[in-house]
């Protein structure tokens, strides 16, 4: 996720035999009411005959490292057998229900959702008249017995409306979608909106589609984009190895709040027309690189995600940091930005580093693990991990491609990590991408990894920058060698065919 600087009732009971699911949920907008709500319907077959079934709403949304307490707005609930006998409900927390389904073999759980506050980086559930956005765990219960079944969605939509998701459409049935289970339907948020334009790109064999959405009287440059994000995929999809997905969508929110959330297939991000290639690309590149970042190579606290509990890790860092590193990277290689603007970018960053006295109090690793004692979703005590794992990234790159005579780079760290930890293999942890590091660069770096993630010393920064000819100001040194301009040349090299 990231933030970005500038900002009737009707309810169908489709028979879901044909799709040989035990759960399903039915979603329909009731936008017109006042206030408006959406009415969710959960249909589920029994798989332990009598026994309690207990539903959670999640207390927080992955990417947003703050308690939101999605059951809070939870309206009307009550299930009922499978003739509309009302079945007895106990709400023994502010989160939980349980359902005694009786001698019933297949019961319906009915609730009602409200407008809801957005988190840090996204809208959690937004109900206009003529938007309806939904991110899932805002929105969806979830039955912690049934959490890995395979689920179906059935989206109701108003006259006129079109229903877009990552999900996997069911053929031949109108808005119905596939889920894996809860983990896959709830990272796919649902737009439903009677305003939209939509483009389409592949590229290496997966299909991108950009939708923008809301304020669509303030946008007439849509198409210009479509050849910029296609650079950044090719760019991305080259460095770790192929797409992370067959389907990727871009839920462009023009005119919208907040900044950006990464989903497994997807991701929301704001946009604001005007804004330059060299301002909005790297936003893009941060969060289609999250797809592999965090969304597939994950720490071992988010796999599986427990959507109650606060989960603590050491590598917001890595997650966030690194992600942005390479966006930065991403957006020059595709030639997308001068090297003027590259080279300034890093020299704000390196000032913004050295300005900050939260560096000599909280280490990357702290900053990390106690974002939960901050609202924010950027660091703790004053120490933004986007920031600081930025540079440790440029710290561990420089070291690795010094180490390797350039044959390795913090890339290969991420194909080694994604080999060995990507969905649906276990996360990983900060040991494991020490190790990973180890490896790429052939020799021990583990001294310059502690010191960059668990010390608050001074990062080592004019000893990694001479290693390719620059200062810390990133101005060229005197007298440099062929070693150093080749590193340079490489580091911000502009590749061929982006
Ligand atoms: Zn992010």
């Amino acid at each position: 996720m990231k933030y970005i600087t500038t900002v009737l009732f009707m309810i169908l009971f489709p028979n879901i035999a044909c799709c040989h699911a035990i759960i399903s949920y039915d979603i329909s907008p009731l936008q017109t009411l006042d206030p408006p709500l959406i009415q969710i319907v959960i249909s589920l077959t029994i798989s332990s005959p009598g026994k309690v079934i207990e539903l959670d709403m999640p207390k927080w949304c992955p990417g947003d490292y703050q308690l939101q307490n999605f059951g809070q707005y939870v309206e009307g609930f009550h299930a009922e057998g499978p003739n509309g006998e009302l079945l007895n409900v106990i709400h023994p927390d502010s989160y939980s229900w349980d359902v005694n389904p009786e001698d019933y073999s297949r019961i319906k759980i009915y609730y009602l959702i409200p407008n809801e506050p957005p988190g840090n980086f996204s809208q959690n559930v937004q109900i206009e008249n003529h938007l309806i956005y939904i991110n899932g765990p805002g929105a969806l219960l979830y039955l912690p017995d049934y959490r890995y079944k395979k689920t179906i969605l059935h989206v109701h939509p108003p006259g006129g409306f079109s229903v877009i998701t990552a999900l996997r459409k069911v053929s031949d049935t109108p808005d119905s979608y596939y889920a894996s289970g809860y983990d896959a339907l709830s990272d796919a948020p649902l737009l439903i909106t009677s305003r939209l334009k939509q483009y389409h790109f592949t590229a290496n064999g997966t299909t991108y589609t950009l939708v923008f959405f809301d304020h669509l009287n303030e946008l007439n440059d849509g198409e210009r984009w479509v050849d910029v994000f296609r650079k950044i995929a090719v760019t991305e999809n080259r460095m770790m190895g192929g797409p992370a997905s067959s389907v990727y969508h871009f839920l462009i929110d023009v005119g919208g709040v907040n900044g950006g959330l990464e989903h497994a297939d997807s991701c929301r991000v704001v946009y604001f027309p005007g804004l330059t290639v060299q301002e909005y690309a790297p936003f893009i590149a941060h969060e289609l690189l999250h797809s592999w970042n965090v969304k597939r190579i994950r720490p071992v606290a988010l796999a599986p995600i427990h959507y109650i509990h606060p989960v603590t890790t050491r590598s917001l860092w890595f997650v966030e940091g690194v992600t942005e590193y390479f966006a930065q990277l991403t957006v020059r290689r595709a030639g997308l930005e001068s090297r003027d603007y590259f080279l300034q970018y890093w020299r704000n960053i390196v000032g913004k580093y050295l300005n900050n006295p939260a560096r000599k109090l909280v280490t990357a690793d702290e900053s990390s693990a106690d974002v939960w004692k901050t609202q924010t979703s950027d660091g703790y005590g004053g120490l933004s991990y986007y920031t600081e794992g930025e540079l440790v990234a440029l710290c561990l790159d420089l070291e690795i491609r010094h180490a390797t005579d350039n044959h390795s780079t913090l890339a290969t760290v991420m194909r080694l990590l994604k080999k060995r930890y990507s969905a649906p293999l276990a996360g990983y942890t900060q040991l494991d991408i020490e190790n990973a590091v180890n490896d790429a660069a052939g020799e021990n770096l583990s001294p310059l990894f502690q010191s960059l993630t668990a010390s608050t010393q001074t990062m080592p920064l004019m000893k990694e920058l001479g290693y390719m000819g620059l200062n810390i100001r990133f101005e060229n040194l005197e007298d440099t060698t062929h070693a150093q301009r080749e590193l340079m040349r490489s580091w911000s090299e502009v590749l061929s065919n982006p």
